[in-house]
């Protein structure tokens, strides 16, 4: 039988004395268990996400838990086939999540009021409310709560200036926000607190806890939740299944994501298979005749071949 992994997601806001020593010993200590993963240490906290065995992920969390700093730690628990990461990596950082503000806002000091899975369901319905997704355009384009406003970010960072070139979207409501595991609402709706607004929400332990309530089940979600390891996406809405995502290529439904065959770009796309040796994993007419596209390597296509391919593109172009 095969062996059964997990993938583990989780942060915590506590004071950690010298960050930059306690990031070298954690990654000899998860090295040491057999973990996968990546893991951010700052002054003020831990933000992690590892894969292991069932043993090893256990051992790690029990061994959190008796750190007196780390034992409030919730643990978000997916089941899996294998590693979730090809390393192990344990970095030091400034900030756990990067709003880059003047003013940090401290998550323990201030922050939006935490609503549970079902709190959040039924607010989502109520009238008065908007729903406002936190992360980055490639993360909500695969999947995201029914009505949720879109912000045109492809960076955390961006976030600030945009809410406040589109107040008029949220002015006066009450606002609801959510990301994948919890941390970016943290840190988001305190600073949206100190820009003026007043009531505030966030969905306590995100979209994968919220995916893993008994009884929301997920809904109102449309789509996959992305996550940032090698599944890529991960199901939510468990009563049922409506595709949102669009094919890259020609607008069709697809939950499919690739890297781009060009090194140097690597976008990440939403593309069928049969669109990937189509346009031979290139994003734009320039990735694809990339020198070093890597889906030319992998299949070892000929010059003609290539020249082939991009003329049947060119033909349908000017037929379109
Ligand atoms: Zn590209």
């Amino acid at each position: 039988m095969k062996e059964k992994y997990q993938v583990l997601l989780y942060y915590e806001f506590v004071p950690i004395e010298d960050h930059e020593q306690f990031a070298a010993e954690h990654l000899e200590f998860c090295k040491s268990l057999g973990l996968k993963g990546r893991i951010l240490v700052s002054h003020n906290g831990i933000n992690g996400t590892v894969s292991g065995t069932v043993d090893q992920t256990n051992a790690y969390m029990e061994k959190m838990h008796q750190d007196p700093r780390f034992k409030d730690i919730f643990f978000k628990i997916d089941e899996h086939d294998g590693h979730a990461f090809k390393k192990m990596h344990v970095r030091p950082r400034e900030e756990l999540v990067t709003l880059r503000l003047d003013d940090p806002v401290d998550p323990n000091e201030l922050t939006g009021e935490y609503l549970k899975p079902k709190e959040f369901y039924e607010a989502m319905q109520d009238e008065n409310t908007v729903i406002l997704d936190t992360r980055n355009d490639y993360e909500y384009d695969v999947g995201h709560f029914r009505g949720a406003i879109r912000p045109d970010i492809h960076n955390f960072r961006e976030l600030p200036e945009w809410v406040k070139e589109n107040k008029h979207l949220i002015e006066g409501k009450r606002i609801l926000t959510y990301c994948t595991g919890g941390i970016r609402c943290e840190k988001f709706t305190g600073w949206l607190i100190k820009e003026g607004f007043e009531d505030v929400a966030q969905l306590e332990g995100g979209i994968v806890t919220y995916g893993k309530d008994p009884e929301v089940k997920g809904k109102l979600w449309d789509g996959l939740c992305y996550v940032f390891d090698n599944r890529l996406t991960v199901p939510v809405n468990h009563t049922e299944h409506v595709v949102i995502g669009k094919d890259h290529f020609d607008g069709k439904p697809c939950e499919r994501y690739v890297n781009c065959a060009d090194p140097v770009c690597n976008k990440q796309i939403l593309c069928s298979e049969e669109n990937e040796h189509k346009y031979m994993r290139g994003c734009t007419d320039a990735c694809r005749r990339s020198p070093n596209n890597l889906y030319v390597k992998e299949h070892q296509l000929s010059e003609e071949e290539i020249q082939r391919r991009l003329e049947v593109i060119e033909q349908e172009k000017q037929q379109a």
